[in-house]
């Protein structure tokens, strides 16, 4: 492989720095990344897409490596199918723990889409193909390394380091975070956590930013049912239940929720304005401005070209399901719509249905949650110990700068969180032009870089290490 050189430098120079940071450890590199490979494909060839999930296959090898490394475990099931898995190692107490999560469910596929099959953990030029290379089965495999290399080190600890392999996250954390928080909290309880939910940006093969997830957007779908007379396609009303759903979809689309700010997009404008062009650094400065006149220019310049930093700054509405009519000639006496609504951390949750019962406009039309709350909001705090060693281990290994981020999407982090654990999201380094060409996570060709994986790996460890490691 070409790129083989290239990566052992870069691992070596890593390596490097974690001796200055007084690290005793030996760090094999060519035998870790085997054995990092080797357990990465074995979990990314059990389909472990949810539904169902069948998680247990990935639990179950998970299982025997540790029992073989005589690294304690336990194993905690809903449904059991769909177990998780706590891993363990001790260290004196003197602190509270570290939790490391990643879940060993994946999204399911389309596998007449793909180039390689979804679950054959191909290797081609320097990357890994498959469901969950991205989403998240690199975060198992590094939680998987991070337990075998501290045991086998054996560096004396001032606290626990947790290993949760959880089910369920796409959708389902009812099997997997959810049900962990509710039944099995005292197996997983610790000061921090690190789970998926941030990553490192290249663009042009280089390192531009290092995002640490500190809070994200709660997902509460709503329901849009109006109702009306049925009757005969050939005759007209003014009641028609299709019509009056698209004139409440029409104003919906033409809201602009309130524009919310708190302590980590505060943090992240202001960081990213530092990284860019002037004239878009001028945008993220104003955005953050208190005067609406200043603002709001600046939030519409957002939506049309950046819609995802947009989203960080307001609760969203997107219409994903329309649904009514069953027959061409028959005026239906229902339609329904479901539209995503992911709200902002600062959002007011008690009037929201009614403001956007306001803004429909239209008291024949109900408006309702769709499905209750599964993601509590929350956030994790930036004056931390484990914020300050995430922004030393990625700047000594990636030269990057650090922006706490707000994920707009949702992850197991919302449910730990809600029990006061500080929760950071991290992750290995993708091109930003991958995403566009389809390699991204939960697309039809998830693709990871061999290299970036690898630099995840020690990232994780040295980040652990430096937190756990007795003093
Ligand atoms: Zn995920």
């Amino acid at each position: 492989m070409v790129s083989t050189s290239r990566l052992s430098v870069a691992v070596l120079a890593v390596a490097g720095c974690v001796a200055i940071a007084g690290s005793q450890v030996q760090w094999d590199t060519a035998a870790i990344e085997a054995e990092t490979m080797q357990h990465f494909q074995a979990l990314l060839r059990f389909d472990t897409s949810s539904p169902p999930g069948n998680e247990i296959r990935a639990v179950e090898y998970l299982e025997q490596v540790l029992k073989r490394e005589g690294i304690p475990y336990q194993v905690f099931a809903k449904d059991p199918q769909r177990p998780n898995l706590v891993a363990r190692i001790k260290g004196n107490g003197k602190k509270r723990p570290i939790l490391v999560m990643g879940h060993t469910d994946v999204v399911t596929v389309d596998a007449t889409k793909w180039t390689f099959p979804p679950f054959a953990a191909t290797r081609d030029g320097g990357y890994v193909y498959g469901r969950g290379t991205l989403d998240d089965k690199d975060s198992v495999t590094a939680g998987l390394m991070l337990m075998l290399i501290l045991k086998r080190t054996g560096v004396p600890l001032d606290r626990d380091v947790i290993f949760m392999a959880e089910a369920g996250e796409e959708g389902a954390p009812e099997f997997g975070a959810q049900f962990m928080i509710d039944n099995h909290l005292s197996a997983i309880d610790a000061e921090y956590c690190f789970a998926e939910g941030g990553g490192i940006v290249r663009t042009g093969g280089k390192v531009t930013q290092a995002n640490v997830g500190t809070t994200e957007k709660e997902p509460r779908p709503i329901e849009l049912i109006a109702r009306g007379p049925a009757g005969h396609g050939s005759v007209p009303s003014k009641n028609n239940a299709v019509n009056r759903l698209s004139a409440a979809l029409a104003r919906i689309a033409e809201w602009v929720p309130p524009l919310q700010i708190n302590e980590t997009t505060v943090a992240y404008f202001r960081t990213l304005s530092t990284l860019v062009a002037p004239d878009v650094a001028q945008r993220y400065r104003d955005v953050l401005n208190p005067d609406p006149k200043v603002s709001a220019p600046a939030a519409e310049w957002l939506l049309e070209h950046q819609p995802q930093h947009w989203s960080m700054l307001h609760t969203s509405l997107v219409p994903t399901i329309i649904d009514g009519g069953y027959r061409y000639n028959v005026i239906p006496s229902e339609a329904k719509a479901v539209v995503d609504v992911r709200l902002h951390p600062e959002e007011d949750q008690k009037t929201f249905l009614d403001r956007v019962r306001a803004v429909v406009n239209d008291p024949s039309i109900e408006v309702r949650w769709w499905r209750d709350p599964y993601r509590p909001a929350g956030a994790s705090r930036l004056n931390t110990e484990a914020y300050s060693v995430l922004q030393n281990q990625l700047k000594a290994h990636y030269d990057a700068t650090v922006l706490p981020m707000m994920g707009t999407g949702a992850t197991d982090m919302a449910q730990v969180r809600s029990k006061g654990i500080q929760c950071y999201g991290i992750g290995p380094a993708v091109d930003s032009e991958d995403a566009g060409k389809g390699f991204g996570a939960h697309s039809d060709q998830e693709r990871i870089l061999e290299s970036e994986l690898h630099r995840f790996v020690r990232l994780q460890h040295d980040v652990v290490l430096e937190l756990a490691r007795a003093r």
